[in-house]
């Protein structure tokens, strides 16, 4: 069943049953932070409320006009991206309130188009934390982080965008809204919308607001960036601090040299924190309640690891710069990365104990194909996410390496499915990778995906070309 363009009488009668909501298409909505995607679309809408966006789906179901959702438009799978023309792009970008803060309830319920960062502070002024955590958040929306599951530095404590998330309110093809934003920890009345909403990457309907979980904001922090040998040990430490801090580390991220490297040569001005030479760092994050001394037995475990030679060197930030200094170094590697030139990027996850095995088989599989590529692994090894990324030698261009991409990509994705793992750990599928589920995913799975989108979506206009097609 093929969709129909947004013809100029449908937008003129969108535009007098919703005066302005249709706005300018402007460049930064057809673009996409990897520069992969390049869109088009006849016009750009911007509802104000859950009653707009039911009415303009209801529209476009009508007509069978295909609907792109639109938060920040920081995603790296292209699933914002609406490629073909004739076709409208949804923001919610005028979305934005924080509808209820309850502290009792430890919940807070907000539009989709407000920006990851305003809801963290917004917690934050209440002694209380939104712990979702990611590089770009201070553009992305919290519709696209539940709509993509993002994930982010603090899975490790406190999981994904879906375990941030009490319920969800949504706007379905059709038009029907489901009203799921009760700040119940137990509901079991039948099949759970949210979790089918939430990573359903705009393929299935909108999410015009959410419930989101908050937590007590720790008061005692500690944050180091240390220096060790291999993954193998980095894991080793990891469950080392597991016995002794528990559930307290809300960060554990494996830094490789090379990603170090390229911020000292894309960013000379950025101010880094001291780093060593060795071939790993891991940035540590734990945080406690009042009273837990956590900075001395933190210095205790640190002694006792530099004693038996897991942890080669390192710091621990005596003060709030120096902790954003570790951070900002952290969250610069994605920029690096960009300048350098990624002649593909991966977003992998495999099971948490296999890491250090996997670490060197990828990297022996891409040496086979060009012993000079050069390999950047960091990632959430506290949750088994890893970002594989392969590079051009120094001074050369990732053009020269184009013919590659296919066969590099499909090296590393098959490693990752002999090692039980995923193509896509925290991005999600979007344009870019729905060859990958097609080929990836499990039959069983795949048939039940696409009566879902088939049941919920019949004419297939939510999000056209992204994550799956209409079944049989
Ligand atoms: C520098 C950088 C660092 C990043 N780091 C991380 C990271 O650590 N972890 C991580 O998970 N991701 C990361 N990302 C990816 C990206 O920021 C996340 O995927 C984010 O959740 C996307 O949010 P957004 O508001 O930008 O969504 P968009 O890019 O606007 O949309 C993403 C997808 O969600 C759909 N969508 C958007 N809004 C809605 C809605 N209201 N209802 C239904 N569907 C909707 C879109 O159609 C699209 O398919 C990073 C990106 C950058 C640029």
């Amino acid at each position: 069943m093929s969709l129909n363009v947004a013809s100029d009488d449908f937008l003129r009668e969108l535009d007098a049953s919703l005066p302005g909501v249709i706005c300018p298409v402007e460049a930064r909505y057809l673009e996409e932070p990897r520069g992969v995607f390049h869109g088009q679309a006849s016009a750009v809408l911007k509802p104000r409320s859950v009653a707009d966006v039911s009415h303009i789906l209801a529209r476009c179901n009508g007509a069978r006009v295909g609907v792109v959702p639109y938060s920040g438009g920081t995603g790296l799978v292209g699933g914002q991206i609406c490629e073909q023309p004739g076709r409208v792009l949804l923001s919610m970008e005028r979305m934005t309130s924080i509808r209820e803060i309850s502290v009792d309830d430890q919940t807070m319920v907000v539009e989709a188009g407000a920006i990851l960062k305003s809801i963290q502070d917004a917690a934050d002024d209440l002694e209380l934390l939104f712990p979702l955590s990611l590089a770009s958040e201070g553009s992305c929306r919290i519709g696209g982080n539940l709509a993509t599951n993002a994930g982010g530095v603090n899975v490790v404590r406190w999981g994904n965008a879906r375990e941030l998330c009490l319920g969800v309110e949504a706007v379905l093809a059709d038009g029907t809204v489901v009203h799921g934003l009760k700040s119940l920890r137990k509901d079991n009345t039948g099949y759970d919308l949210r979790h089918l909403l939430i990573g359903s990457e705009g393929s299935l309907g909108v999410i015009t607001a959410a419930r989101l979980r908050l937590f007590p904001k720790p008061v005692e922090v500690v944050t180091s960036l240390l220096e060790v040998d291999s993954p193998d040990v980095a894991l080793s430490l990891l469950r080392a601090l597991q016995r002794r801090f528990g559930e307290t580390i809300s960060a554990f991220e494996l830094i490789d040299a090379t990603g170090v490297s390229f911020i000292r040569e894309t960013m000379p001005d950025l101010v880094l924190p001291p780093i060593g030479e060795a071939k790993w760092q891991v940035l540590v994050e734990l945080g406690t309640g009042e009273g837990a001394a956590l900075s001395a037995r933190f210095e205790a475990a640190l002694a006792d690891a530099m004693e038996s030679s897991m942890v080669l060197g390192g710091h621990i930030a005596q003060s709030e710069a120096q902790r954003l200094a570790i951070w900002r170094m952290r969250e610069s590697i994605p920029e690096a990365n960009k300048r350098v030139g990624a002649v593909v990027s991966s977003d992998i996850s495999v099971p948490i104990g296999r890491i250090p095995e996997f670490i060197p088989r990828a990297r022996d599989v891409i040496q086979r194909i060009n012993a000079e590529l050069r390999v950047n692994c960091f990632g959430h090894l506290g949750d088994g996410n890893l970002h594989y990324n392969i590079y051009p030698p120094k001074g050369r261009s990732k053009t020269e390496f184009g013919n590659l991409r296919e066969e590099i990509k499909t090296a590393i994705h098959d490693l990752v499915y002999s090692f039980d793992g995923s193509f896509s750990a925290e991005h999600g599928v979007g344009r870019l990778k729905v060859g990958d589920l097609a080929k990836y995913g499990d039959t069983g799975k795949l048939a039940a995906m696409r009566a879902i989108k088939t049941a919920l979506d019949p004419n297939a206009i939510m999000n056209p070309g992204a994550v799956v097609s209409a079944g049989p």
